[in-house]
């Protein structure tokens, strides 16, 4: 499979400020890593500034005018937890138009998955807030352009970051043309994913969390993925597959309390990759968000990228022994919207 990636330096111009764990080295250890393997496994992908109206299919104008004016200041910060320089804009809009970039490419059939190694991240961004390190909701903007651009009618999202994707839940919460599903860690930033969080509307059903208690490793996250994401997927049988790739669920990452390994995510991987080339002709885009601990984050990249390139693909994914997930209400409620 010819996977497509995306980079870009101006990424590295989002200055968040001293001590602060979303920073520029994150990319530069993912970047340095890519760099390092001098090979020519993967298509780079140039990004490109989402448009104006691009973003309004997810963001209200006025929030996008307010980190656009963002430029003209030396530092401001939406909440304690975002803050911005004068670059940020501008890295904001090519994380977005990158993602928007790859997600062309694979459906123009010129890579046949790819993964944008973007900053800032975008899944907590809201219709009219940034908010937790994510200005522009890059996830959101992609599901929302392959509905407009694309014409696809259905778009799985999975959302493995630790932290609930509260921003893309509530771009799609009433639509049932874009699942979401989610799994993090719970109690826990930024305090929404509850089982009973399932859509509303029309888009009841349509949104699917696995709350997690911290602590839980690969045996519990690869049963889950197994026994709940997969099947569901499965019934609602995308036209293509969006991953928010975090890797703060790491057992290395300082911000979160979980304890899964590179291995792990790579076995995550595997099992959304079969159901995409099951069910897309292999159309998935991971889109990177959260992992703090930069080691963690270039092996969990790595794994996930040779996962990706299809050679492991045909090998069986079994959960790792360890205590079971508690996965009862995701799973009653799974089995009454899908009847998996
Ligand atoms: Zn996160």
């Amino acid at each position: 499979m010819r996977t497509g990636i995306v980079t870009d330096e101006s990424f590295l111009a989002h200055d968040t400020g001293a001590g602060h764990p979303e920073r520029a080295d994150r990319l530069r250890a993912i970047y340095g890593w890519i760099e390092g393997r001098r090979s020519s496994e993967w298509i780079r992908v140039p990004t490109r500034e989402a448009s104006s109206e691009e973003l309004a299919r997810i963001h209200v104008p006025e929030h996008v005018e307010r980190v656009a004016a963002t430029a003209r200041l030396p530092h401001y910060a939406f909440d304690a937890d975002t803050p911005v320089s004068s670059r940020s804009f501008e890295a904001a809009s090519r994380a977005a138009g990158g993602v928007l970039a790859l997600v062309d490419a694979v459906m123009a059939g010129e890579v046949t998955n790819g993964f944008a190694f973007v900053r800032p991240p975008g899944h907590h961004a809201e219709r009219d807030r940034a908010m937790g390190f994510c200005l522009f909701n890059n996830v959101a903007l992609a599901a929302a352009h392959l509905r407009a651009a694309h014409g696809l009618e259905r778009v799985l999202v999975v959302d493995w970051d630790v932290h609930h994707g509260n921003g893309t839940q509530h771009a799609f919460y009433r639509d049932p043309n874009v699942l979401f599903i989610s799994s993090h860690q719970y109690p826990f930033y930024p305090g929404t994913g509850a089982a009973r969080e399932v859509g509303s509307g029309e888009g009841e059903g349509f949104t699917l969390n696995l709350p997690f208690p911290a602590g839980y490793g690969d045996a519990q996250y690869v049963r889950a993925f197994l026994d709940v994401v997969e099947p569901v997927a499965r019934r609602f049988a995308p036209e293509f597959l969006l991953v928010s790739a975090g890797f703060d669920a790491h057992r290395r990452d300082p911000l979160a309390g979980m304890q899964v390994s590179e291995q792990g995510f790579a076995k995550l991987a595997r099992v959304l990759l079969r159901v995409a080339r099951d069910v897309c002709g292999n159309r998935l885009v991971a889109v990177l968000e959260g992992g703090y601990d930069l080691e963690a984050l270039t092996r969990s990249v790595e794994a996930v990228l040779g996962e990706m390139s299809g050679k492991s693909l045909e090998e069986a994914v079994s959960a790792p022994p360890g205590d079971a997930a508690d996965l009862s209400l995701p799973l009653e409620i799974a089995r009454h919207y899908w009847r998996i």
